[in-house]
């Protein structure tokens, strides 16, 4: 070999080892074997080599099959009961990469799932077999000042948009959890601390760009396709993939005044009475979600998690009655910034958790649903049960005006049970059992669910959206009449 020929082939073997994997693909022998997949029925298909190379090549990020390096990564989300393989990953980088893969999609009738945070407790975001869009790379989020506004990729986490609004002293309502994902989190409702002030996620939700079924690219607000707007708060992934996100963001002071404040078990029913009777007239700028659990070493407690977002020095006085309710054995409440008070759930909810659970909406706190509940702790005290704090703004928006309907809630119930350790098939059957069965104590205490918890409920969705069922089966229709996005609380076409 010349010398000068040495240098060329050492350079580009030195290139190709420095490539990212998609460029090893592209770069590999022509020939993708075809592949075996599942269409959208759930009938088994294959997936001719030629095509999926040219999807492939169409793609500026990765398109992964199983055996390649990143598969497994890929595939994994929160819940680490969920095992499932697609026949292809679209790692995707923007939202041609995303109109690639839908084309794709919906010409073999494939079936889709698409990736946001990755935290549907069913497991929505990843398939057996299809195609599952990863928008997980696509997470740039820009905060500006003069509009008051955001604007953040469809994979973006709630703790990106958190973190650069609070550099400008702003904020918009997001999860507790910061590695929730911001798409799957404000398409189905969106809930957190700041929504008794800010209203919820889906109600800042301003605009989007969202690629529909059939690939093409739209911009979405109430003032274009404003039918499609007003689905998507609230509708779920219904109706296509949303590459971005764009929020109304608020004058927040960065600094609120935050923490739990626990009581004794002795003292659980006042706690939860109290809770009852005043959850509904509290100040907009309180936020107080209630957890029962047992702590080691303590044993069973009421927590009352408060947070006030107002006047720091009206924070005492609003306080003042939490902490009345009885002798707290813990108060750690104190001035933190809001950012990262939004962090310190994510190490207890950390990726890989195993969880099962129920939920449901209370309109009516009942001294009968506290009594109740209280029992049901009782006799299952390894998990925990959580409300978490509708009202406020949230129920000042009307039914109609969101997809997302459930605007007289005083509450979200939650029978929480999450685990860490892997679990041999009889516990994890055993766990899931007592949930089962302490849901329907309390089940009749309930109106109707959030659809980003109860995703698997398909039988009830139609009832679950009451009388906004119907227009968005509309939209449905219009944007996706094959119902090739059915990974979701499902709306159906045909009605
Ligand atoms: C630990 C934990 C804490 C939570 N805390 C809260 C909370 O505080 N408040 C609250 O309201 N909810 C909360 N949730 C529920 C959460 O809102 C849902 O799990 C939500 O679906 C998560 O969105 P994701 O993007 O992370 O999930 P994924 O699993 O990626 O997606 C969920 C669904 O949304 C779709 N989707 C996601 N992104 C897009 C997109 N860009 N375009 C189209 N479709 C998309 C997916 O296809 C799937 O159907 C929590 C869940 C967990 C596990």
């Amino acid at each position: 070999m010349k010398r000068r020929d040495f240098c060329v082939s050492a350079l580009a073997a030195g290139i190709a080892t420095t490539l990212p994997d998609r460029h090893a693909f592209a770069l590999a022998a022509a020939d993708v074997a075809d592949l075996a997949a599942v269409t959208s029925k759930g009938a088994q298909t294959t997936l001719e080599g030629a095509a999926v190379r040219e999807l492939a090549d169409s793609m500026r990020g990765n398109l992964l099959m199983s055996g390649e390096h990143g598969y497994d990564h890929a595939r994994a989300v929160w819940n680490g009961m969920i095992d499932r393989k697609p026949a292809l990953i679209a790692r995707c980088e923007g939202a041609s990469d995303v109109s690639h893969a839908m084309t794709f999609a919906r010409e073999r009738n494939l079936l889709v799932a698409v990736r946001g945070g990755g935290h549907s407790i069913s497991g929505k975001a990843v398939c057996n077999g299809g195609l599952m869009i990863d928008l997980s790379s696509m997470n740039s989020v820009r905060a500006d000042l003069t509009t008051r506004t955001a604007r953040a990729d469809g994979g973006c986490l709630e703790g990106h948009i958190d973190h650069e609004a609070a550099m400008l002293h702003l904020a918009t309502t997001g999860g507790v959890v910061s590695h929730t994902g911001a798409g799957g989190l404000t398409l189905g409702g969106g809930f957190g601390r700041l929504c008794r002030k800010y209203a919820m996620a889906c109600d800042n939700f301003i605009g989007a760009d969202i690629v529909t079924v059939d690939g093409q690219l739209r911009h979405v607000s109430d003032e274009e396709n404003a039918e499609l707007m007003w689905a998507l708060r609230g509708g779920g992934s219904n109706f296509g993939v949303v590459t971005a996100l764009e929020y109304k963001l608020h004058q927040q002071d960065p600094m609120v005044v935050a923490g739990d404040i626990n009581f004794a078990w002795k003292d659980a029913r006042d706690a939860l009475m109290f809770y009852a009777e005043h959850g509904d007239d509290m100040p907009d700028e309180l936020n107080l979600n209630v957890i029962l659990v047992t702590v080691p070493e303590v044993g069973r407690i009421v927590s009352f998690e408060a947070i006030w977002c107002g006047d720091p020095a009206k924070a005492d006085a609003a306080l003042r009655p939490l902490r009345n309710v009885a002798t707290p054995i813990a108060d750690t409440v104190a001035a933190v910034p809001y950012a990262k008070f939004q962090k310190r759930g994510d190490n207890s909810n950390r990726h890989g958790a195993r969880l099962y659970m129920k939920s449901s909406f209370v309109n009516d706190f009942t001294p009968e649903l506290v009594d109740e509940v209280l029992e049901v702790h009782r006799e299952s005290p390894i998990y925990a049960i959580y409300f978490m704090q509708s009202g406020g703004a949230v129920n000042r928006k009307a039914s109609a005006d969101t997809a997302f309907p459930h605007r007289s809630a005083h509450s979200n119930m939650m029978l929480w049970n999450q685990w860490h350790d892997l679990e041999s098939e009889a516990e994890r059957e055993t766990r899931i059992a007592e949930v089962r069965s302490d849901w329907a104590r309390l089940k009749k205490f309930t109106h109707g669910y959030y659809v980003n918890l109860n995703e698997e409920d398909a039988a009830r969705t139609h009832a679950n959206y009451g009388e906004n069922y119907e227009r968005l089966v509309k939209v449905k229709k219009k944007y996706d009449p094959t119902n090739l996005m059915h990974m979701n609380a499902n709306i159906d076409p045909t009605g």
